[in-house]
């Protein structure tokens, strides 16, 4: 049994004013955690054990699935990353160090070279796989803009697993094995999400990624889901605050605020086609729809490596600056600079003249992409005001034809990703196949946030009094809460409820503080231990008061009765 009196559980009346995000605010003023520096955060114990439960829920599955646990260092030589070609375009994000002899390190924001390199040294031979290698460890990404609490941190909690095939085909079954794992870790954990089509970029296939993402107003990211069938796709971000300005001649832009209204002079009309004509050569698909020979639409497309999203955004904000408000509303329904469902991919509205800027751009029309059938339905040359939106809430769906499309909001807790080739070739890790020739290995990645799941499960586990955990992980089963401190009868029962409880093996919390009923009350409804037992005024009778923080009501029972319910 844990005593309250004793535990380091700081609860707030109110939580700070830059505490935006539910999940952000109950777990402060739950003493869940508290900030050290922006996107760092202490994990206080109520915290940690909840976090601990959603650590051992993910290694119950991946172990179920077959994958084995290592823990691989934080600490990585950039050498490693310059192998890859990652330590050039990974950009800010990557928190990069020297060490005492000058030599160059990085935090690992996420482990693909490490583990190909392990993977390459130590199997050798097609028998030995398929093999998948999973950690639960402490990511470092420097992000632009760290929010929402452990939604998005610095320094955050991430399990990301890693496959190595043969071919395509055992790629495809690592893939689906780790796909069915992450179904079952998200329901255990009480969640409600949905698995989507992420962009595949230039890599992926059918099939190639999806994501997986907590239903949420909070969340970042739009995905239209059918209502027919279980078709759903990420639609692009249009998430302007991420825009970077990195190749963007230092543009800006602000959620929701227009872009600045001017006429671009013919060399900056230049500078733009170039980075645009950049963005479409890395390996993204540019397409700029036109109406009354004006841009009015820019869609940008890469797969899921951080800097394409970097690149993506700065092609977005380069549009942005040439967007003109009139035109584009008109035409779209949409304001300049507006982040929401209209995102399908289409980041940012512009009115300058499109063009198309390589070969076969179409990419966003391309057969099997997530976006097709929403695009094609804009019309966008010609659109009337309005179209645009409506189009996209309400299209057909792509998948079955019967159903149409709905837009919800999303956080990305889990993703998974067909990588191929790309860093066996690149980091040289190579196995012999039956017929005796050297091969790289077929590369799948993995990743769950688990820490922002904590958040995200937060998200959608809470009422106006608190906390509404899920059993499955809770930080504790049971609240015992004598009324009075002062009553012996009260106080004696209650210690006596906990130790059963905790000798059954119940992770029972004792509030045995010396505090008004209203304030243990507020506490305990705040903090939400899904069963809670008051022990009051019948404690003399033998009779005490069971509540489950998820209804409203409470039953008087026997001190056996409540007992066999607890435990
Ligand atoms: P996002 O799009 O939100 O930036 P990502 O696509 O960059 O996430 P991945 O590289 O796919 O993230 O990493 C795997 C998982 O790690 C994500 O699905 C997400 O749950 C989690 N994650 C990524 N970045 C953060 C962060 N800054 N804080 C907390 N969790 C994160
Ligand atoms: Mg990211
Ligand atoms: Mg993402
Ligand atoms: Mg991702």
């Amino acid at each position: 049994m844990t005593r309250q009196s004793q535990l380091l559980l700081p609860t707030l009346r109110e939580a700070p004013s830059d505490a935006e995000a539910a999940s952000h605010r109950l777990m402060l003023r739950a003493g869940l955690i508290r900030q050290l520096a922006a996107g760092v955060y202490t994990y206080l114990p109520l915290g940690r054990r909840v976090l601990r439960k959603l650590e051992q829920i993910v290694r119950e599955e991946m172990d179920e699935a077959g994958a084995q646990e290592t823990l691989l260092p934080a600490m990585q030589p950039a050498e490693l990353w310059k192998q890859s070609g990652r330590y050039d375009v990974y950009g800010p994000e990557l928190v990069r160090l020297r060490d005492r002899h000058d030599r160059e390190f990085a935090l690992g924001p996420t482990h693909e070279e490490v583990v190909t390199m392990l993977v390459g040294g130590e199997v050798g031979s097609y028998r030995q796989l398929p093999m998948t290698l999973y950690q639960i460890q402490t990511k470092f990404r420097d992000e632009k803009r760290p929010r929402y609490g452990l939604l998005r941190g610095r320094e955050f909690l991430m399990k990301d697993a890693y496959s190595f095939d043969e071919d395509w085909e055992g790629l495809h079954r690592s893939y689906m094995g780790m796909y069915d794992a992450y179904n079952r870790i998200f329901t255990r954990a009480g969640l409600r999400y949905r698995a989507v089509e992420a962009d595949p970029g230039s890599i992926g296939g059918e099939g190639g990624t999806h994501e997986f993402m907590a239903l949420a107003e909070i969340g970042e990211d739009t995905i239209a889901a059918c209502d027919c069938c279980d078709y759903a796709a990420n639609l692009e971000k249009a998430e302007y605050e991420r825009a970077s300005s990195e190749g963007s001649a230092g543009i800006t832009p602000q959620a929701g605020v227009p872009a600045k209204v001017h006429t671009p002079d013919a060399r900056r009309i230049e500078e733009l086609a170039a980075l645009f004509q950049k963005g479409a050569e890395a390996f993204m698909k540019t397409l700029i729809y036109m109406a009354d020979g004006r841009p009015v639409a820019v869609v940008v497309r890469g797969d899921h490596e951080v800097n394409e999203i970097k690149v993506k955004n700065a092609l977005a904000a380069a549009a942005l600056e040439l967007a003109d408000p009139e035109t584009t509303e008109r035409v779209t329904g949409a304001p300049v600079g507006f982040a929401g469902p209209i995102g399908l991919g289409i980041p940012v509205l512009a009115d300058y003249a499109a063009m198309e800027m390589e070969e076969g751009i179409a990419g966003a029309n391309e057969k099997d992409y997530h976006i097709k059938g929403i695009i094609p339905a804009v019309h966008l040359a010609g659109a009337q005001a309005g179209d645009f939106r409506n189009a996209a809430a309400g299209d057909a769906c792509p998948r079955c034809e019967r159903g149409r499309l709905r837009f919800h909001r999303g956080i990305e807790v889990g993703h998974v990703f067909k990588l191929g080739t790309k860093y066996s070739e690149a980091l040289n890790a190579k196995f012999v196949n039956a017929a005796g020739e050297e091969r790289p290995f077929i590369m799948g990645c993995y990743g769950i946030g688990v820490s922002r799941l904590l958040s995200a499960v937060l998200e959608q586990h809470h009422d106006g009094s608190g906390i509404v955990w899920p059993e499955s992980i809770a930080p504790f089963a049971v609240h015992v809460i004598p009324v009075s401190a002062k009553d012996r009868v009260q106080t004696d029962m209650a210690e006596h409820i906990a130790a059963r409880l905790a000798e059954a093996g119940i992770e029972t919390l004792l509030d045995d503080r010396d505090e008004r009923p209203g304030v243990k009350f507020k506490d305990a409804d705040l903090i939400g231990i899904p069963i809670r037992i008051v022990v009051g005024k019948r404690a003399a009778e033998g009779l005490v008061e069971l509540k489950r923080r998820s209804e409203a009501d409470a039953e008087t029972l026997s001190l056996e009765e409540a007992l066999a319910i607890a435990g």
